[in-house]
């Protein structure tokens, strides 16, 4: 995925384009650029790595204009490069366009346009959408968007200029998100609502197949008959603070310490009168697949052992990527939840849309109001988690586990399996959660300083069984995707068929205990991997006596359905202190980006 963001103003559009940028380098990366109308011509800025390159060559060697485009990569398509970075021009420098997404017919239209003679500079998909719009460009730039998304096919979102119609920036989108800002300086195209939220909090989603039409002055909507849509605009009720690092040396780190008032914002409102899903007949159902893509997937594997413990129905989780190709066994009587903080990642869209093709209800559990997924699942519930900056999710994937155990309790009560006395202990249960997460976070010091330690493993191993089982996933894969340390999870009963093997000398396990009947199982898989001589840190609600191969870090007690969202915090925290540790660009991993919004 990338970040666009573009304007139609009465000012320069440059600093405002930088700082949009700024705020979208989540989505990527590995290049930006910028293209401004400056009068006579489009003034092109690109470069190769972080934002900083390109802000710093803009101060260097300015440019100015009051509509310009602007872009940060994560490249499909050809590698990391000044000259694949967006925006694209046509051959003749007449249009310009920044795209997120993927053209999957390229090569097509590519060989096409060059036996007419028009030659591509860059190795991008997305340059043929430049090369195609200049081709077909006879005068009226609506017209020419129409026939050229006609001949696309993948996904994208595009912000696009052209030299002979210099005051008009024209977007359009299919299966990639696309907001338009309104404010009384000019309007605003961006991939999100951080990018514009400093100028204003006026924001129209655009629709797949519509066209917005930006002047400095007005913002109009077509279909691609070009007739006039009728949209309403929406008010972003959350600050420019909640997307800002408050002091914080990392986004990932604010975010973390955020978890108990999202967990308790998220409580309040999945619980707020009323039916928690209005129209969704739970006992209609013999089977509920649950479909995401990493974390959001960790999250559905806890939910799974949730789901299926208080309501006796069966659960299957599935990637959302195996899903969509697996011809998978569901129909109208299978409920599919789909999990994705963005609402965008490209593989749950396609498993959404195979379930209902399927005749499944499908469910969605999104961060992002007014996404994708949000807008097309049969029903969805959100988790009130405000923006999250850093590319390693924290406080949604917390939410996320909240709003399935609530999902789970109000199921198995609908279903006869929970009466009121057990519903209203576990919601008290859930309700004492986010003091419970204040408790692990006031004992921060003792996992920085644990963590601390812990930068010259080669490889951490995470173990565990039923739902501590279901954090170790997740525990290990927070800890590979920002310390770049090899790491691996278990089920604490498989280690002994197999990768007991990898055990040796320079080895850490971390052990999660927070389920009392298993606790004697997985200490034996703890003095399994000691006795080959592996450290473990132990993370549970009860006490261990530790020594120089084992080390407690204590939780507070907790039904063991629900500790995942204790345990998960000393998670967090462990892998943020030893990428912190290493020196790592922790909000920004390498080759990762926070949704992936491409197949
Ligand atoms: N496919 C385009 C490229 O590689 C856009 C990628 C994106 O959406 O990040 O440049």
């Amino acid at each position: 995925m990338c970040g666009i963001i573009g304007f139609a103003g009465r000012e320069n559009a440059v600093p405002i384009i930088v700082e949009g940028l700024k705020r979208l380098e989540y989505r990527g990366y590995d290049s930006a650029g910028i293209a401004v109308y400056d009068g006579a011509k489009f003034a092109v800025t690109k470069k190769k790595g972080r934002l900083a390159e390109l802000a710093n060559e803009v101060d260097t060697n300015p440019i100015s204009g009051n509509t310009g485009i602007g872009h940060t990569r994560w490249a499909t398509h050809g590698e990391p490069s000044d000259i694949n970075s967006h925006p694209h021009l046509g051959s003749g420098s007449r249009i310009a366009i920044v795209h997120n997404g993927i053209i999957e017919n390229y090569k097509q239209l590519k060989e096409w346009l060059e036996g007419k003679g028009i030659k591509f500079v860059s190795q991008t998909d997305s340059e043929v959408i430049a090369q195609l719009a200049e081709h077909y460009y006879d005068g009226d730039l609506i017209d020419t968007v129409v026939k050229v998304t006609a001949a696309l096919e993948g996904s994208y979102a595009l912000g696009i200029m052209c030299l002979d119609e210099p005051n008009i920036m024209v977007a359009t989108k299919k299966d990639n998100p696309l907001i338009v800002g309104i404010s009384s300086k000019g309007n605003f195209i961006a991939s999100d609502v951080p990018a514009i939220l400093s100028h204003t909090n006026q924001v129209y989603y655009l629709d797949d197949k519509e066209i917005a039409i930006l002047t400095n002055e007005e913002v109009k909507f077509l279909n691609m008959d070009k007739e006039h849509v009728e949209k309403s605009v929406e008010t972003i009720s959350w600050s420019l603070d909640s997307a800002e690092k408050g002091g914080y040396a990392h986004f990932m780190l604010k975010e973390i310490m955020e978890q108990p008032k999202v967990l308790r914002e998220t409580i309040q409102a999945a619980l707020a009168g009323g039916d928690l899903i209005e129209g969704l007949d739970i006992s209609a159902f013999n089977k509920i697949v649950i479909t995401a893509c990493g974390s959001a997937y960790n999250a559905g594997v806890v939910g799974k052992y949730v789901i299926e413990r208080l309501c006796r129905v069966s659960v299957e989780v599935e990637l959302a990527s195996e899903f969509r190709y697996k011809d998978p066994i569901v129909d109208d009587k299978t409920l599919v939840i789909l999990i994705s903080q963005s609402g965008e990642t490209a593989d749950t869209i396609a498993a959404m849309r195979e379930a209902k093709a399927r005749g499944a209800s499908t469910l969605a559990i999104v961060n992002v109001v007014g996404s994708t997924i949000a807008k097309e699942a049969d029903h969805t519930i959100y988790t009130s988690a405000g923006p999250e900056i850093a590319v390693a999710t924290t406080k949604v994937f917390s939410a996320q586990l909240i709003l399935l155990y609530i999902l789970a309790v109000d199921f198995a009560v609908k279903l006869g399996k929970l009466d009121i006395e057990g519903k209203e202990r576990l919601l008290a249960e859930i309700g004492a959660l986010p003091d419970k997460v204040n408790e692990i976070l006031e004992s921060i010091d003792d996992i920085q300083k644990y963590a601390s330690q812990c930068i010259g493993y080669k490889s951490i191993f995470f173990i565990g069984r039923n739902v501590d089982y279901a954090i170790a996933l997740e525990g290990s894969l927070k800890l590979k995707e920002i310390s770049y340390i090899h790491s691996e999870a278990y089920a604490g009963g498989e280690l002994k068929h197999g990768p007991i093997a990898l055990i040796e000398d320079n080895t850490l396990v971390v052990a999660i205990s927070c389920c009392p009947g298993l606790k004697p199982k997985i200490f034996s898989n703890v003095e399994q991997v000691i006795s080959r001589g592996a450290k473990v840190l132990f993370v549970g609600t009860d006490s261990v006596d530790e020594d120089d191969k084992l080390s407690l870090i204590k939780l507070p007690m907790v039904e063991e359905l629900f500790s995942p969202s204790l345990s998960v915090i000393v998670l967090q925290l462990f892998s943020y202190y030893v990428a912190a540790n290493k020196g790592l660009d922790i909000d920004k991993p390498r080759n990762l980006a926070k949704s992936v919004t491409v197949e």
